[in-house]
């Protein structure tokens, strides 16, 4: 297993083990049979089926997506976390100090026709230390008969007891209205969606051939007027129909008014690339194809993935590659560019407009990835079968756990793993690349972050 992970060194990721967690995560603690797998069902609005547990088997889904009033949380059951623990009191306790440190609220579910048992007192007791907010379902309060049962509860320590019924959707949504108000107020990661078209970056060292794309996209296709429909056009950007599409190719002003670089200008040159890949969606890296790739090319690239947008790469001048150049470039290609292996390439020439046509369908494609996110059921099945056959390694005797993972959001496709230890970045990488075998995201960047619970 770990030759096959080690492989991927040369990859790039992010290695932020800190990374925020847009999507609030609520797990659900309890012992079996109070109705956690009933209840999860109701707040989820069954549209992901719990798969039914099986006594002493890991569950093979443990973390779902919840949407409640327009607000998107992951709800984590941890029945399955503890299978080895000792004994039901020390698995539902372990439950509860996992999610104490991974989760950002804790519900506490409890039948209330038994009423609150030896084990709901030590895992309240545990709780009380949580420093995350935790709320009490009174479960199986199936009619107003049986609210004194739910009242009874208070005496947990844990605050106000919810009643509800997760078998008749009795109070569940007074308890998602309640899930939320505990939630921090989580910032919003996403990039702005603004329904306006879709925001290209034009970059590349000087002379690869920007102006000359530009010129030809805007002068042989139509070049779109200042009013379209809806859109306020910033002076320093271009609206260019490519194949039925407007597109607006950002802080294109410098190359429409071909401002030429002259001596000492690389590092402006620099920061005018980044701030346009910045305001963009996706790249189109152009590179000279009849030039070998250069560090200025390659720090391009750098820009583009640290900056997470999606990227093509336009390799320019194509009219002037010959046989043999071509042998060259595929080695460079594979020395050079891996990367950004997951970027679709287009062979393209400004001067003869060879292939420009490609450039469209690709950055949609690489669009498409960007704006992916994958279900977290999905995600946490993939991932089950995965890790069952290729453990995290082990490190420093101690085997970490992968318990759960999430896409914390999309644009770039950013996917958070809750363990209980640290991952090797080699491991990450394997973990990536599997990722893009499975889900894709072909010409967008990915990051894997890794929250490790304390
Ligand atoms: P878990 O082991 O905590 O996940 O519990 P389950 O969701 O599997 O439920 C255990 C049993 O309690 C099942 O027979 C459910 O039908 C039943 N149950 C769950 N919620 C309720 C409820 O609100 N009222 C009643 N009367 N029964 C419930
Ligand atoms: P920029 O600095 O990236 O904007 O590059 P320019 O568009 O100014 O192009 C630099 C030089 O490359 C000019 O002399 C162009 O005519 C030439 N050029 C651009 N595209 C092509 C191409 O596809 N084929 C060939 N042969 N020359 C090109």
């Amino acid at each position: 297993d770990e030759a096959e992970w080690a492989q991927f060194d040369d990859a790039d990721l992010s290695d932020d083990e800190n990374a925020p967690v847009p999507q609030p995560v609520l797990a659900v603690v309890g012992r079996p049979n109070v109705g956690k797998s009933t209840l999860v069902n109701r707040l989820l609005g069954r549209r992901e089926a719990v798969v039914q547990d099986t006594p002493g088997v890991t569950r093979d889904r443990v973390a779902y997506d919840a949407l409640w009033n327009g607000r998107r949380f992951t709800v984590v059951d941890t029945g399955g976390w503890e299978p080895d623990a000792k004994g039901l009191q020390a698995a539902v306790a372990a439950q509860a100090e996992m999610a104490m440190s991974t989760a950002d609220a804790i519900l506490l579910v409890v039948d209330a026709q038994v009423g609150a048992t030896a084990t709901e007192e030590a895992v309240a007791r545990v709780l009380r230390r949580s420093k995350r907010p935790v709320l009490v379902a009174a479960n199986k309060v199936d009619d107003e008969r049986a609210m004194a049962e739910a009242h009874a509860l208070w005496s947990l320590g844990l605050g106000e007891p919810m009643p509800v019924s997760g078998l008749h959707g009795r109070g569940s949504g007074d308890l998602l209205d309640k899930i939320l108000a505990v939630f921090p107020d989580v910032p919003h990661e996403e990039f702005g969606k603004t329904g306006g078209p879709r925001r290209v970056a034009l970059v590349g060292k000087p002379n690869v051939g920007k102006s000359s794309l530009l010129n030809r996209l805007t002068g042989e296709l139509r070049a779109v007027v200042d009013d379209v429909a809806g859109t306020t056009v910033d002076p320093v950007d271009s609206l260019v129909e490519l194949d039925g599409e407007v597109w607006r190719f950002v802080d294109t002003a410098g190359l429409r008014k071909r401002v030429k670089t002259a001596s000492g200008t690389e590092y402006y040159a620099s920061l005018r690339t980044k701030a346009a890949i910045e305001a963009a969606e996706v790249a189109i890296v152009l590179v000279d194809a009849s030039q070998p790739l250069t560090e200025q090319d390659l720090r391009v690239f750098t820009m583009v993935v640290e900056a997470g947008r999606a990227l093509v790469i336009a390799y320019n001048k194509w009219d002037l590659v010959d046989e043999d150049r071509r042998h060259q470039l595929d080695k460079e290609i594979d020395r050079e560019l891996v990367r950004v292996r997951w970027a679709e390439r287009v062979n393209v020439s400004a001067l003869t407009g060879r292939a420009v046509g490609k450039l469209a369908p690709t950055l949609r494609t690489a669009l498409n990835s960007w704006d992916t996110r994958i279900p977290t059921g999905q995600l946490n099945s993939w991932l089950s079968d995965l890790v069952a056959a290729h453990p995290p390694p082990v490190r420093g005797g101690k085997q970490p756990k992968i318990l759960f993972a999430t896409q914390a959001h999309s644009r770039p496709p950013t996917v958070v793993l809750f363990t209980t230890g640290f991952l090797e970045a080699g491991y990450r990488r394997f973990l990536e690349r599997k990722l893009r075998d499975t889900f894709g995201f072909v010409g967008s960047p990915v990051r894997i972050s890794v929250r490790v619970r304390e």
